[in-house]
């Protein structure tokens, strides 16, 4: 994810800057254990904080000599690797991994082997969490080199690892784990003697614990860290301190702690000389004052931060600061010059494939574009994010078999390891148990599978975004929009597209409700699994049909409904017949059966004619309904188009289309009935 810093996965207004924070406890481990004073990596990690650049170049030149020479030059390069991944730079992050496992290397001499290779596993762990890579893996790679890593005589190589590993835990959602490797890291810090690295460690504490929904046990943690901080006058890890207060408060209502908590964290880190840091922070603010409607504040703000991040060179900090700054612009109605500062920045992270990113900041325009009442940008935005969305499960759903696939794989690699090892005599029994072990495992596999893809879902975005909780929430709603089975919307997300036009309507568009003829004889038949399979083809079939930016949902178990807006009148009927050809033209293969299916369907256009009185969308959902159900009554495999229906109030109408097919048949009501394609054999 080139551009972004400190950051993975998600692209995130607010809350970068807690990421910065994990940084630094990441960067808190030096040699030396128990030496209250600071040896010479010590000061250049702590220095690293606020001025990453100059101390990786530092480092660059320490380690091109031969002159650092045993553990401090593992540790030297423990700390170059984690801050050029930090700094957006894997590649030059992976060079120091790769230098330490080149056979044969004079200033290596003295380290053994397995340390040289754990340090580089670790330091790959922190390159894949960086670039977003896959947290299952990472975490596979230090559980693997662990008990290596306990051996080496290093504080700093031990509290190091820890702390990498509490943080991917984290965000894999094992709150447990996390919690107590972070506890872990506070006791090895405060052995470290040094405040800067105790403040550290009790903000990365604090907030795992809020993650897990412990604000108070939170909250004292961070006033132990702030105290230490204050003690110490370390500018750096009060910013720290200070942000992490502000995402303690988030949402409990006390906006005027809030601000004092994110004004501060600003003026720490810029005494601090941390420039990034202060522009992540002037984020946050821009952040909080858009939640709080100050739209011109928040523009002002957000602003202020765009030079700063320029000087960095930093693309991710300067898009986070025009992506709101354009969020603001919009909500002051000032459209063109709001999506004139956001669209490079979209079209950035689609360049760099930051699918997660762009998600996510797609959703926030669509939001503020929405709530400004530019309804058909809304609408546009919104169809664009519904793409995005299958294409991100599609993505998340590949990961996660093969990450299953890794995990399997490294699993048998070590069983098979320790059978080797293992009395011949033992090995009879061994192999049952392993058999067994395998037949758990799986179990275990198919649970993993499904806490994956939750996890995925649920994670992708918290793991950059810290400050806002609010903005979190609105993310899993949006993952709440769309059906799991086929990947369309689901109705839910029909209600919040439809309702931007008002809660009542009116309905606008063609509608057409599409119900599976006799589909409980296919479940009876072939079993449910068979069902599911003739679902998502259906659903693949009628996407194939219409177009971009008419809105598929998933309305019930077998029932679709399609909402095609601004279509010329004629090719309204010629959309129904190709929907039932679309579902029954050729059979559904599964396996190798051969499923005739076929659909009922009822449709009609918005407004009514001939009248055209504005309706709210559910009566016309109804009314599709009803003209569905005639078309089950005649026959099935048909589809009714309901094309006048003269009555001069809506409650008119709603008697017209109550009965809808004896108003048809005594000519009250026009409804045209189009017949799908013959299908070999019927399904009742
Ligand atoms: P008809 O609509 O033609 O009157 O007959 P039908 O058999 O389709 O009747 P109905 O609409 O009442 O039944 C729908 C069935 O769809 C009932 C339910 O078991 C099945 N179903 C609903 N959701 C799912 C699902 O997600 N997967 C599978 N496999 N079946 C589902
Ligand atoms: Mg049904
Ligand atoms: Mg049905």
């Amino acid at each position: 994810m080139p551009g972004i810093p400190f950051t993975t996965g998600a692209p995130a207004r607010a809350g970068r800057a807690l990421v910065w924070a994990m940084v630094l406890a990441w960067g808190a481990w030096v040699a030396q254990a128990a030496a209250a004073e600071p040896g010479p990596i010590d000061r250049m990690e702590a220095a690293a904080r606020s001025n990453p650049d100059a101390v990786a170049d530092e480092l660059d030149r320490l380690l091109a000599t031969d002159a650092i020479k045993g553990l401090p030059r593992l540790e030297a390069a423990f700390l170059l690797g984690s801050v050029r991944s930090k700094l957006n730079q894997p590649a030059a992050a992976e060079a120091v991994a790769q230098a330490l496992l080149k056979p044969g290397a004079a200033a290596h001499a003295s380290i053994p082997r397995e340390h040289l290779a754990a340090v580089a596993a670790c330091i790959r762990a922190v390159i894949i969490y960086d670039d977003s890579g896959s947290l299952v893996r990472a975490d596979a790679m230090i559980t693997e080199v662990e008990a290596t890593l306990r051996n080496v005589a290093s504080l700093l190589i031990r509290g190091r690892c820890l702390d990498v590993q509490a943080t991917i835990k984290q965000n894999l959602g094992q709150a447990e784990d996390s919690v107590r490797l972070f506890q872990e890291v506070i006791r090895l810090a405060d052995e470290s003697g040094l405040a800067w690295r105790r403040s550290a460690a009790r903000s990365g504490l604090a907030y795992a614990l809020f993650r897990a929904g412990q604000l108070e046990h939170a909250g004292r943690l961070n006033d132990d860290a702030k105290k230490i901080a204050t003690d110490a006058e370390d500018w750096f890890a009060l910013s720290v301190v200070a942000t992490t207060e502000a995402i303690l408060l988030t949402d409990a209502g006390k906006t005027e702690q809030e601000l004092a908590a994110l004004t501060g964290a600003i003026e720490y880190a810029r005494r601090a000389g941390a420039t990034r840091d202060e522009a992540l922070g002037l984020s946050n603010l821009a952040d909080f004052y858009l939640h709080q409607a100050d739209y011109a504040r928040a523009y002002q703000i957000a602003q202020r931060a765009v030079p700063l991040a320029r000087s960095l060179r930093q693309v991710g900090t300067e898009n986070l600061a025009k992506l709101n700054s354009g969020l603001a612009l919009i909500s002051l109605r000032r459209l063109d010059e709001g999506m004139a500062l956001i669209k490079p920045v979209l079209e950035h992270d689609r360049a760099s494939n930051d699918l997660a990113g762009l998600k996510e900041s797609t959703s926030d325009v669509a939001r503020y574009l929405e709530k400004a009442g530019y309804q058909a940008e809304a609408f546009a935005a919104y169809q664009s994010l519904r793409g995005l969305m299958a294409e991100l499960a599609r993505r998340d759903q590949q990961a996660a078999v093969l990450e299953l696939q890794e995990g399997f794989d490294a699993q048998q690699r070590r069983r098979e390891l320790a059978l080797l090892n293992e009395d011949n005599a033992l090995k009879e029994e061994q192999l049952r148990r392993r058999d067994l072990e395998y037949k758990v495992w799986a179990l275990t596999a198919v649970i993993v599978l499904f806490l994956l893809a939750l996890a995925a879902r649920m994670y992708r975005g918290l793991r950059a975004t810290q400050l806002a909780l609010r903005q979190r929430n609105a993310q899993l709603k949006r993952h709440s929009l769309q059906d799991p089975l086929t990947g369309l919307a689901n109705r839910r997300q029909f209600h919040e597209l439809t309702e931007a036009d008002g809660a009542h309507g009116p309905a606008r568009g063609t509608l057409y409700l599409l119900d599976l003829d006799h589909f409980k004889s296919i479940n009876d038949r072939h079993g449910h699994a068979a069902g599911d399979a003739v679902l998502v083809e259906v659903a693949r079939r009628l996407s194939t049909v219409l177009r971009e930016e008419d809105l598929v949902v998933r309305w019930g178990g077998e029932e679709f409904l399609v909402l095609v807006p601004g279509m010329a009148r004629e090719r309204v009927e010629p959309l129904a017949q190709r929907l039932l050809n679309a579902v029954a033209g050729m059979p559904v293969s599964l396996g190798d059966q051969r499923l005739d299916v076929t659909t009922s369907i009822g449709f009609a256009e918005f407004p009514l004619m001939p009248q055209c009185l504005d309706m709210p969308w559910d009566m016309a959902v109804d009314i599709v309904d009803n003209a569905m159900y005639v078309a089950k009554t005649l026959g099935r495999n048909r589809a009714c188009g309901i094309s006048a229906v003269p009555a001069g109030t809506l409650a008119e109408v709603d008697l017209l289309t109550q009965d809808l097919e004896r108003s048809w048949r005594e000519g009250r009501v026009q409804m045209k009935v189009l017949q799908g394609p013959a299908v070999q054999e019927a399904l009742a």
